[in-house]
């Protein structure tokens, strides 16, 4: 089975532009200014969550089948019990969300930064093969980061023991990254509103897989292939069916 290339989130071009695309479509998405040295490596970034209850558009761009497009919206729709977002799959290419699927990459916008991207491009692509048996999981973690989720291994509690000077060797290696692709998909950790709220799951959905060798002493993740019972606990939170009772 070939290697399955690890996601990376699109990084957006202007971070203020980012912030107020954000906080236009959600208020909540606010930057919270946090004090005090806590945790010195975190990076502190606003949340870039949709409005609660609004349509989301999903469209495909020059899908390869019908049968693919078919079994990514199978997998999308995975998420629809745990979040007030209608999805709605478009048959034009005018989306909020615009998928293409050429292999062999896989990346996505995080939540609003979709909006930032130019109306003819995509703001996703799944290039994991439809018969390879990571498809599905590749459509879950890339449309978890498209309703606004980061990365769950840069959550500021995972504290994994990368073997930092390896990591940046294989990725390079094997993927072609720099030094400052895997610092920003890997060891960055992110302050937002959902990581300081929600515990650390190694089991999300959102989460890499971690061989052992990447870590020092005995460490690791495996590929998760679904989506967690935190994951929707944290989209229940972030998307809730109904306004809490005052
Ligand atoms: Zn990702």
């Amino acid at each position: 089975m070939p290697h399955q290339h690890p996601c990376k989130t699109i990084i957006p071009i202007d971070e203020q532009t980012s912030y107020e695309a954000a906080f236009d479509e959600n208020p909540d998405n606010r930057q919270t200014v946090h004090s005090g040295g806590r945790n010195k490596r975190g990076v502190a970034t606003h949340s870039k969550f949709w409005a609660s209850h609004r349509t989301l558009k999903v469209a495909f761009i020059d899908p390869p089948s019908q049968a693919h497009r078919e079994a990514a919206i199978n997998a999308i729709k995975l998420w629809q019990p745990s979040i007030n977002l209608k999805l709605a799959f478009v048959s034009g290419t005018a989306g909020d969300i615009r998928i293409t699927m050429v292999a062999p990459l896989n990346y996505s916008a995080v939540g609003t930064d979709a909006t930032l991207r130019a109306p003819h491009e995509n703001t996703m692509n799944i290039g994991t093969d439809l018969k390879h048996p990571g498809f599905e999981s590749a459509v879950l973690h890339e449309f978890g980061h498209a309703l606004g989720l980061e990365h769950e291994h840069q959550h500021p509690k995972a504290d994994i023991p990368w073997d930092k000077p390896f990591v940046y060797h294989y990725y390079l290696t094997r993927f072609n990254w720099s030094k400052e692709e895997v610092d920003h998909n890997l060891f960055n950790t992110l302050e937002t509103l959902n990581t300081r709220t929600t515990p650390y799951d190694k089991t999300s959905i959102m989460h890499y897989p971690i061989a052992n060798e990447l870590t020092i002493g005995d460490w690791s993740v495996e590929k998760n292939h679904s989506i967690s019972q935190n994951d929707r606990r944290l989209m229940r939170k972030i998307y809730p069916k109904s306004l809490p009772s005052a």
